[in-house]
């Protein structure tokens, strides 16, 4: 077989050059005629298609630092590309025999990376969200009468997700540096009726790192279970240890003590969106999942990636690009994806060393990962508002020179104990937000700050 080299269209030509080697083996079936488009029409369409595509941000791009976006790597593509021209399911081994056991294999390598128990039980899902709402799930079926506890800066799908399964729960505060505050959970725990705390391991908002170290006294004393969403910051996990561990290693070495962790490969993972995973360290959880349809077409003994998940059908092609893409991008720290993840990561230390310095900006709180976050130096909330919109616009809107942000909205109190100095005329003021997930970003923190200086100057 020839090999690709690694560039987006050698390895898209051969993914499609393998499925065609595979679909020769069982030899020749024309395509009905009715599939085949109608030259005109697909043209016409495809003319159209390209014009839509226009509309989008350049996500590849390191002017793009707006929200937590960036394509696949190639490999990931091309991976999915030829698993999804075969088109397995991983609902049942019959679905997806191959695809299957490549998912086993990542749920391993995720498991390892984390440090959980070699039993540890998961599986992919669609994204973070149902990755999550399984874990909640869980959560509810294993204390059925008590609350989930998480905090105000947790991502607000917990929140919906308990209202959707019926669950009280429960929001504490976070620290003014987007931490979940660990005496309010005390005192909530102190009730006797908390089951599960939910712990966030990079915070959407911040990228803040909860103490998940600290949490686990939580376990002992009141005998909660710990969920750690990790949808964003899990891989950082390969950053935590070494003489210069990049990120702070006792919370990601914490997490191999608690119950289930959800991460997203469709973030920091390299890979396409329909790509989340779910891990318990408790493999008896899979009782819970327990059904008898009629209609299954289970036929083996050995476990089927459906019956230990909620969602049915799902794309064996997901497991495909992430097997492939992690055995050229292995989880390891100074190589693969710790080398990508690591650049990312000096990236928004420099980007938030140089804002330190700036007469113009003031950084919000120092980057624990790769989200950096700064305001415009003026004397109120309402003008650190109306300036950190307005950069957000005449950022987008240049028409030599653009730069993509995102804003993030915090609340007066968090500026009154991190920014005395501003005057807290409102209740809140939105700041200006960078995610810096690509490690190209890493050579363009001088380039970010200047033009940041410059939106901020208007
Ligand atoms: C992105 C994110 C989610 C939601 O995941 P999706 O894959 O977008 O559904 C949940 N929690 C955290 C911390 C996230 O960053």
């Amino acid at each position: 077989m020839d090999e690709p080299d690694g560039g987006r269209p050698g390895l898209l030509a051969a993914a499609e050059r393998l499925v065609a080697a595979w679909e020769r083996r069982f030899g020749s079936s024309e395509p009905h005629p009715a599939t085949v488009p109608d030259p005109a029409r697909l043209a016409h369409a495809w003319e159209d298609f390209g014009r839509r595509m226009e509309d989008h941000y350049p996500f590849f791009h390191p002017r793009y630092a707006g929200q937590m976006l960036k394509p696949p790597n190639p490999v990931a593509a091309a991976g999915y590309l030829a698993a999804m021209l075969i088109n397995p399911n991983n609902h049942a081994l019959d679905g997806g025999p191959g695809t299957s056991a490549l998912e086993l294999e990542v749920l391993a390598a995720l498991v390892g990376m984390f440090g959980l128990p070699e039993r540890t039980l998961g599986h992919l899902t669609s994204s973070g969200t149902i990755a999550n709402l399984e874990a909640l799930w869980v959560a509810r079926e294993l204390h059925p009468n008590k609350r989930i506890v998480h905090s105000q800066a947790a991502h607000y799908t917990h929140a919906r997700m308990c209202k959707l399964l019926g669950v009280q729960a429960s929001a504490v505060p976070s620290t003014p540096d987007g931490r979940i505050d660990l005496d309010a959970v005390s005192d909530e725990c102190r009730r006797g009726d908390v089951g599960t705390v939910v712990l966030t391991l990079g915070s959407t908002g911040l990228g803040a790192i909860d103490r998940i170290d600290q949490a686990l006294a939580l376990r002992e004393r009141y005998d909660v279970r710990l969920h750690v969403d990790a949808a964003y910051g899990g891989f950082f996990t390969l950053l935590a240890d070494g003489s210069e561990p990049l990120v702070d290693p006792a919370p990601f070495a914490a997490v191999r003590a608690c119950d289930s962790v959800v991460v997203d490969p469709h973030k920091h993972g390299l890979q396409p969106y329909g790509c989340g995973a779910v891990l318990f360290a408790d493999p008896t959880v899979a009782r819970l999942y327990r059904h008898d349809s009629p209609y299954t077409y289970f036929t083996s003994e050995e476990r089927h990636l459906g019956e230990i998940s909620l969602e049915c059908s799902r794309a064996g092609a997901a497991a495909a690009a992430l097997w492939l893409t992690l055995q050229v991008f292995p989880l390891e720290r100074d190589d693969g994806l710790g080398a990508i993840l690591a650049a990312c990561r000096r990236g928004a230390q420099r980007l938030g060393a140089v804002l330190a310095g700036s007469e113009r900006l003031t950084p919000h709180v120092a980057p624990e990962l790769d989200i950096v976050t700064c305001f415009a130096r003026e004397r109120s909330l309402t003008r650190i508002d109306s300036v950190s919109a307005r950069m957000l616009a005449d950022g987008m809107a240049d028409r030599t020179d653009p730069l993509f942000l995102s804003l993030l909205t915090v609340d007066a109190p968090a500026f009154r104990t991190l920014h005395p100095g501003v005057q807290t005329d409102a209740p809140a003021a939105r700041i200006v937000r960078s995610v810096l997930m690509k490690p190209e970003h890493e050579h363009a923190t001088d380039w970010l700050a200047a033009r940041l200086e410059a939106l901020a100057a208007g």
